[in-house]
């Protein structure tokens, strides 16, 4: 028996030599314990047949409806600055595809489901904590309007997997992406010079993610300049978030602009640009303040990839992919101020006044999250809570606050659109530690579902949640993640 899906399955019809057929893993015991019940409404799916011993059946990848065809994706990829013309799912499989009722594709995608062909030394394997990590950030992220993939659900295997810190809970994370399509995806053919692959697979992305561009004469280089557009607005939302995704890999970059791959990310509490959560990120490289450049560095590499289809004149096709990443350059720099202008309550972005908001928040420790938060009481003259949160607060605080009441005023600004912009919950890290140590420790689910609560509704004054809005103590070690999740 399996739960009724009708799977389509464009990318196994059309993408051949991007994938191998491949099945899951056998489990002991799989049980669902998390479902987005939500989520699963949305994509048309019957949430009460998931939760049961056939849905733990089909979200671990045992038993499947006819209709999937699942596989393991291959593709390339550029890490930490080092290219591999060889990657690919390594313990992840794509059950196919599901059209939602309003006509919208997604993925759906097994996360530790086994080895693949592309495991190289990894075991295939996943285990609660992370798998967790990942449900309650891309839930956050999706209630803060960032585009994202989304965690459909978790579910435990019934056995342990050995991790650094002993064994752990073995876990599988169904999750949901408009399309797996990466950077990589396109530098797997280029890397292999077949030129005919790479233009099949331009069609299907076009096909799926930007249609109104089939058949234009153009299409490689508008694709680039899509691509580039929809990423340039997504590093604008994590820097007005403070978040540092962490393994920004070509691999890990979407054609589609949804952020994947939550590993090794975090919410920066105190302001640097220099923030580093991931253990191996040893030159900071994916730095917070890094993360515009990165995003220019990827594009550079799919503009590459796609150069013998932008142009035949090699050189030409340089200067007109080129022209393509100066272009989103600006974009970015035009998105990064709007998001600013938003947390300020602006309607128009006044960009001395948020270079110099950055410039304040050097050096001070300043709570990124709670300085925004703090604005509506200083816009009205009491500013004790905002300048509270710098080390030293001193002349230049109170001569920007000048400037800012004068440009909020003159603009007309509205103080609950700042309520409205500037999120009080955040899964901040040492909320997040606590409440994964729970589950996966002591199996108490009780800290993470109330923190997913909080983080699901991160605009929402909750009365009695206030530790859920507050940064952690000063003397808290600074937390580090890990990639092999
Ligand atoms: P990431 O940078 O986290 O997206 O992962 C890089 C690659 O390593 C991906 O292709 C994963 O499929 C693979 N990988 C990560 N962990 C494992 C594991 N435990 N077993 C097999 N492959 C893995
Ligand atoms: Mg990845």
């Amino acid at each position: 028996m399996a739960v009724a899906i009708r799977f389509e399955n464009s990318y196994a019809e059309e993408l051949q030599g991007l994938y191998v057929p491949w099945q899951g893993q056998e489990w002991p015991d799989p049980q669902v314990l998390l479902l987005n019940t939500a989520l699963a409404e949305r994509l048309g799916l019957d949430a009460q047949a998931m939760q049961g011993a056939i849905g733990a059946r089909l979200l671990t990848g045992q038993a499947l409806p006819d209709s999937a065809r699942p596989l393991a994706q291959a593709y390339a990829g550029h890490q930490f600055g080092g290219f591999s013309p060889q990657l690919g799912d390594g313990r992840a499989l794509l059950l196919g595809e599901i059209v939602d009722p309003q006509g919208r594709r997604h993925d759906l995608h097994l996360k530790g489901s086994g080895r693949t062909p592309f495991a190289r030394g990894g075991d295939g394997r996943a285990v609660l904590g992370p798998v967790l990590r990942e449900y309650l950030i891309s839930e956050a992220m999706h209630a803060l309007g960032v585009p994202t993939t989304r965690a459909l659900a978790v579910c435990t295997t019934g056995d342990r997997v050995l991790r650094q810190n002993g064994l752990e809970p073995g876990a599988v994370l169904a999750r949901t992406a408009s399309s797996h399509l990466r950077v990589g995806t396109f530098q797997f053919f280029a890397a292999r010079g077949d030129r005919d692959k790479l233009r099949l697979l331009l069609d299907y992305a076009i096909a799926r993610h930007d249609p109104d561009l089939t058949g234009v004469s153009d299409a490689a280089l508008r694709f680039l300049e899509r691509v580039g557009a929809r990423q340039a607005r997504l590093i604008a939302q994590w820097m007005g978030l403070g978040f540092v995704h962490g393994v920004m890999n070509t691999d890990n970059m979407t054609i589609s602009g949804e952020t994947i791959d939550y590993g090794p990310c975090a919410f920066m509490d105190r302001y640097d640009p220099a923030t580093v959560f991931s253990s191996i990120d040893h030159q900071g490289r994916y730095a917070y303040g890094n993360q515009p450049a990165i995003l220019l560095w990827n594009l550079a590499r799919l503009a590459e990839a796609l150069l013998g289809l932008i142009d035949a004149d090699e050189e030409r096709a340089i200067a007109r992919a080129s022209d393509v990443i100066e272009a989103t350059r600006a974009q970015y720099r035009a998105a990064w101020l709007g998001v600013f202008a938003a947390k300020l309550g602006l309607q128009e972005p006044d960009a001395a006044l948020i270079e110099g908001m950055h410039a304040l928040w050097v050096g001070q420790g300043v709570d990124f999250t709670s300085f925004f938060r703090a604005l509506p009481d200083a816009l009205q003259g009491r500013d004790t809570a905002l300048a509270a949160l710098f080390t030293e607060p001193g002349q230049a605080l109170q001569d920007w606050l000048a400037a800012y009441r004068a440009v909020f005023a003159a603009q007309r600004g509205d103080v609950a659109h700042l309520h409205r912009a500037n999120p009080q919950y955040l899964p901040r890290n040492h909320l997040v530690e606590e409440a994964l140590s729970a589950a996966s420790d002591t199996g108490d689910m009780a800290p993470f579902l109330t923190l997913l609560e909080r983080v699901q509704n991160p605009f929402e004054t909750v009365t009695g949640a206030e530790r859920y809005a507050l940064p952690a103590p000063q003397d808290a070690p600074q937390i580090v993640t890990f990639c092999g999740t």
